[in-house]
């Protein structure tokens, strides 16, 4: 008998009932505004970012509408201007390149290893392109920070993580999205935390923290904030910074409280199901496993592997034959974006210089989602199909 999985790849686990009942607390109230408030109450959205601030050990917190407005966001608060180029990961989802589109900059690309991080001997060499980095913990992959600072500090590059695949995941003990500038993050359903759509960003600099206050569309209503700098600070900002207008709202705050007291136990679970399937897809001949670091603490939330120097039509057989059999793959070496799934050299508004090592990795790159809502027994019968199916292509059986 073949064995066919008939789970879905894009189902989220529900809203945990406190959640519920406190999103219902703010639609009977009717203030759903962050700064629309009774005398005396404090917005749910103010006690989120306090929340997030005491979760990450980041001294100012601020939540806003979407992962994607919190990088435009950031790179806006360290004073990214039209022209400049930012350093960013070849190996990333379009709303990382498209982030720094959004402020008129422009992306310079840099590579991606084997274990799926960013190549710190191409960003050695490129680091004297640009100021800012904007790094992509891309699918949870957390490079050698230490060394990646070390770079960094010595050539005064400053760096905004995008931590949109880490929440909750840490290295050496430090919070992902606290060795950088800033650390931005999404809750948009398909992340750690699910709001539909939200982010945040965290930082100890008390002028940037002002100024991404205000460019998210504080008005002078920053006061209201409980993780944010003294109003000093703001008064010496506020003349020059824009509203931006991009703030999140008391709904989704509600929502998302009682998801960040769950987030270890949810981290928890998702490492159990992404070592069921790592176990599972281990020594398959034809396919790399990508080996994790010690010293990274990650989120198992997808699972990705190599099937290197393939050609594409056997990576193609590939995905076909699991998506016959219900097991859904993404592939980061397709010519064309599809889904979520792009290429660093598909967008026509950022140009890139070729990256041949990076691409050899990414048209080897398979990708899955592993949604809590998946069982170990689940993950088990996934990694039973893709190893058959992977080793039928590679006996050269397809
Ligand atoms: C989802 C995602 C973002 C953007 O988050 P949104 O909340 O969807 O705007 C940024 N970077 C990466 C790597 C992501 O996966």
């Amino acid at each position: 008998m073949t064995e066919r999985f008939t789970g879905n790849f894009t189902q989220q686990e529900p809203i945990p009932q406190e959640g519920i009942d406190a999103a219902l607390a703010v639609l009977q109230h009717g203030r759903l505004h962050r700064y629309n408030t009774a005398p005396g109450e404090l917005s749910e959205t103010a006690l989120l970012e306090q929340e997030v601030a005491a979760l990450t050990g980041a001294t100012y917190a601020l939540a806003v509408a979407s992962g994607g407005y919190a990088l435009g966001c950031a790179l806006r608060a360290v004073g990214v201007k039209p022209g400049d180029r930012v350093l960013t990961n070849a190996f990333t989802l379009a709303p990382v390149p498209g982030a720094i589109a959004s402020v008129g900059a422009v992306p310079v690309f840099v590579g991606v290893t084997e274990g799926l991080v960013i190549d710190l001997d191409d960003l050695e060499a490129k680091a004297d392109q640009a100021d800012v980095l904007m790094l992509s913990h891309m699918r949870g992959h957390i490079c050698d920070m230490d060394g990646l600072m070390a770079i960094c500090d010595a050539h005064g590059v400053r760096v905004i993580e995008d931590c949109a695949h880490t929440m909750g995941a840490s290295w050496n003990g430090v919070p992902s999205g606290r060795h950088g500038v800033i650390g931005c993050y999404s809750t948009q359903t398909y992340k750690h935390v699910n709001s539909g759509e939200g982010g945040f960003l965290v930082t100890d600099d008390e002028e940037i923290a002002a100024r991404a206050v205000i460019l998210s569309g504080s008005y002078m209503l920053y006061e209201r904030h409980l993780a944010a700098p003294a109003r000093e600070v703001f008064e010496r900002v506020k003349y020059d910074t824009p509203n931006v207008s991009g703030r999140m709202d008391n709904l989704r705050a509600a929502i998302l409280r009682p998801q960040l007291r769950a987030l270890d136990r949810q981290v928890k679970r998702w490492n159990d199901r992404y070592r069921m399937v790592e176990a599972g897809l281990r020594g398959t001949p034809g396919l790399t496993v990508i080996e994790r670091d010690a010293r990274e603490t990650p989120v198992g939330s997808s699972i990705q592997f190599l099937l290197l120097d393939w050609a594409p039509s056997r990576v193609q057989a590939v995905l076909e034959r699991c998506a016959a059999r219900g097991v859904e793959l993404k592939w980061f070496g397709g010519a064309e974006p599809t889904g979520f799934t792009s290429r660093y050299d598909s967008w026509r508004y950022a140009p890139s210089e070729p990256l041949p090592a990076s691409d050899r990795i990414l048209a080897g790159l398979l990708d899955m989602r592993l949604p809590l809502t998946f069982s170990l027994e689940d993950c088990a019968l996934i990694a039973r199909i893709i190893r058959t199916e992977v080793g039928a292509v590679f006996q050269g059986a397809a």
